[in-house]
């Protein structure tokens, strides 16, 4: 099938895009999830606004306790090391394990974030990392964490207009561990369970993540492997026992790989 007609945008600078984004117009930024959906007729914008090459949606700025990078980062320039990383390696490592190489190289950390597909990487790296998502959009610039930003499956709190910016994400202390335990059926693929977990102990951070459960990654109570995996017994009641255990067991390795995979 193909897509609906539409217009074509390439805005000059983000004002540019902020104000073609006016009216029924959509971003199109690695176009990994858009263009399926365009083809299949399930989105039909009346225009494109494409954001992919945006220079301001490129830019890094580095602060004291947190880098901000741009919603048009493309995954790969993670994994390639190619943008400062204050997680030590924790972003590297989770987008390298996003798709396969072609898929990185055109999907943005923005679009994935936008996309808000519950078993999507970032999303849950990032919840455990604590990071902010800024949206522009007719009421300003506004940080959002990353469990108010994801209203559920597929859904957000953008609104016609909006466009994410990019995300800040705290810088872990030296000593900080974390790991990221991703199930797939294999490389390259969607992921069926994620635990993902960041330890930031001089920070007093402790954040464990349970991922890919068709809704918001959720951000357990638990501090111990035991308690995360009775915690997500009872709040994934209503989940098969299959699924539950591929959760827990996702968290068990998580949990148990915290410092093996920190370096
Ligand atoms: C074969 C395949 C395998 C994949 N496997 C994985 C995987 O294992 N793990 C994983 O995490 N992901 C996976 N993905 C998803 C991929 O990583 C992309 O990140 C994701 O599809 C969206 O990013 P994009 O930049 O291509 O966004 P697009 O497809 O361009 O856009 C997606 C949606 O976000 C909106 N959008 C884009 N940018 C912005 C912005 N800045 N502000 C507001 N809205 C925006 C668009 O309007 C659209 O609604 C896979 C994709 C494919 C095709």
């Amino acid at each position: 099938m193909k897509p609906a007609a539409f217009d074509y945008n390439k805005p000059a600078d983000l004002a540019a895009a902020l104000h073609a984004l006016s009216g029924d117009a959509k971003p199109i930024a690695g176009g990994q999830s858009l263009t399926p959906m365009l083809n299949l007729r399930l989105a039909r914008p009346a225009a494109l606004v494409d954001i992919r090459r945006q220079a301001d949606l490129l830019k890094i700025s580095e602060a004291p306790d947190a880098i901000r990078y741009g919603a048009a980062l493309p995954h790969a320039a993670f994994e390639d090391g190619a943008v400062p990383d204050g997680t030590n390696g924790m972003m590297r490592h989770v987008a390298g394990g996003i798709a396969y190489r072609a898929v990185r190289n055109r999907g943005t950390i923005g679009g994935s974030i936008a996309h808000a597909d519950p078993a999507a990487d970032w999303i849950s790296a990032l919840l455990a990392l604590d990071a902010r998502v800024i949206v522009q959009g007719a009421k300003g610039e506004t940080a959002w964490p990353l469990d108010r930003f994801m209203l559920g499956g597929f859904t957000t709190v953008l609104e016609a207009g909006d466009l994410i910016t990019g995300v800040s994400v705290p810088r872990l202390s030296p000593s900080a561990r974390w790991a990221y335990y991703k199930i797939c059926r294999k490389t390259g693929e969607f992921a069926k369970a994620i635990g993902a977990v960041v330890s930031d102990p001089d920070r007093g951070v402790f954040r464990i993540v349970c991922g890919a459960i068709e809704v918001t990654p959720i951000l357990l109570e638990a501090r111990s492997v035991e308690a995360a995996l009775a915690e997500i017994d009872s709040r994934l009641a209503d989940h098969a026992p299959a699924a539950r255990q591929l959760y827990k067991t996702a968290m068990r390795r998580a949990l148990e790989g915290l410092g093996e995979t920190s370096a």
